[in-house]
């Protein structure tokens, strides 16, 4: 009797069905990420799939300084019937521009290094996070797309999605998604405050009405509190970085050198800009996600969102008010101020 009515269950139409409910938004996945982090991957995209993918079909862009391997594209391709691109990325959006004074930035990473400041003596990490700042977005295979959720090797997503992360920013006219916010490290970031304020002064048509400048200062814009959304996890509209407030911004950026001699970060930068180029309504935590990157990871802390996502994650562990690193306290203060 049991094993009919398990039967039963099993073939109903509706508990097979793999059709999401609703129209997909115009938005794929983009994972940055070498050949050899293909186990990382693996684990990644595993998880994504079975916990909201699988049900809903949004297609996958692979970017690459050099060339994917067979490998590595067989063994991503076979894990989801979505659509999946695999493209190499343009020298030119990945390599330390030519004016950049050499002696000047190979100084630079000397003293990070002998101050043990993380990634401080790598080129290729500075050359990753300009391309995450400026860059991604202009990739050929994410033209025909406006929004991206982005993905790293090695992550985790513990809860089951229900609703689709692409049509509520859609529908709720958000523009930038995060799930965890830290601080940022000092010694990485010393001339990039500055920078912004010469920014603010020279373009002041840019900075949009009932901003976020609250959320990445206490005092109007004076100094930088390094408060920043933890950009390994976004989900957010490639348009926005398009458009021509971010775009001026992250030509002045770069033309300043800093990404070379100091190692400024795609997230401080990301934050920054959609701090000051976006109302804060359009800024969006997501509470539902549960998702751990490296050592820190966010669960939902309301108990009915737990619940219903099945999450595998501690509530107790999460990173949000658990951690003298985490933002997330003063985003709170911000956005209810
Ligand atoms: P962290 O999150 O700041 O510790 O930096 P990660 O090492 O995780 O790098 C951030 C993202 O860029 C991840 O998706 C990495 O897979 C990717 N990445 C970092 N360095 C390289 C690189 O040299 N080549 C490629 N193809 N991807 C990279
Ligand atoms: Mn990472």
């Amino acid at each position: 009797k049991f094993t009919a009515h398990f039967q039963e269950e099993y073939t109903s139409e509706d508990h097979i069905k793999e059709e999401p409910a609703n129209e997909l938004a115009n938005a794929t996945y983009v994972m940055l990420v070498r050949n050899s982090d293909l186990d990382g991957a693996i684990s990644s995209i595993r998880a994504l799939e079975d916990r909201f993918n699988s049900r809903f079909g949004y297609p996958y862009v692979f970017l690459n300084d050099e060339p994917f391997s067979e490998e590595f594209k067989r063994r991503i391709s076979v894990l989801t019937p979505s659509k999946v691109e695999f493209g190499t990325i343009p020298k030119e959006h990945w390599s330390q521009p030519d004016w950049i004074d050499e002696k000047k930035a190979s100084k630079a990473r000397q003293q990070m290094v002998a101050t043990n400041v993380k990634y401080g003596g790598s080129v290729a990490y500075r050359n990753m996070c300009r391309f995450n700042s400026g860059f991604f977005y202009r990739h050929e295979l994410l033209q025909p797309y406006k929004w991206y959720w982005r993905i790293e090797p090695n992550v985790k997503f513990f809860c089951d999605i229900h609703q689709d992360p692409f049509k509520y920013m859609e529908e709720n006219n958000k523009t930038y998604g995060f799930t965890i916010a830290v601080y940022e490290i000092p010694a990485t970031i010393p001339s990039l405050w500055p920078a912004v304020r010469e920014f603010i002064d020279d373009h002041p048509e840019y900075i949009a009405e009932d901003n976020a400048m609250g959320f990445i200062s206490q005092n109007n814009g004076l100094t930088y509190n390094r408060c920043h959304f933890w950009s390994n996890f976004e989900i957010a509209d490639m348009d926005f970085w398009r458009g021509p407030a971010y775009s001026a911004f992250f030509e002045f950026l770069d033309s300043t050198g800093g990404f070379y001699y100091e190692r400024w970060g795609d997230a401080a930068i990301h934050s920054i800009g959609a701090s000051l180029f976006l109302k804060r309504e359009q800024i969006h935590f997501f509470e539902e996600i549960g998702y751990q990157h490296d050592d820190w990871y966010h669960c939902p802390r309301p108990d009915a969102i737990w619940t219903k996502g099945r999450c595998s994650c501690s509530q107790r562990g999460s990173f949000d008010y658990n951690h003298e690193s985490s933002c997330k306290p003063h985003w709170d203060r911000f956005i209810t101020s």
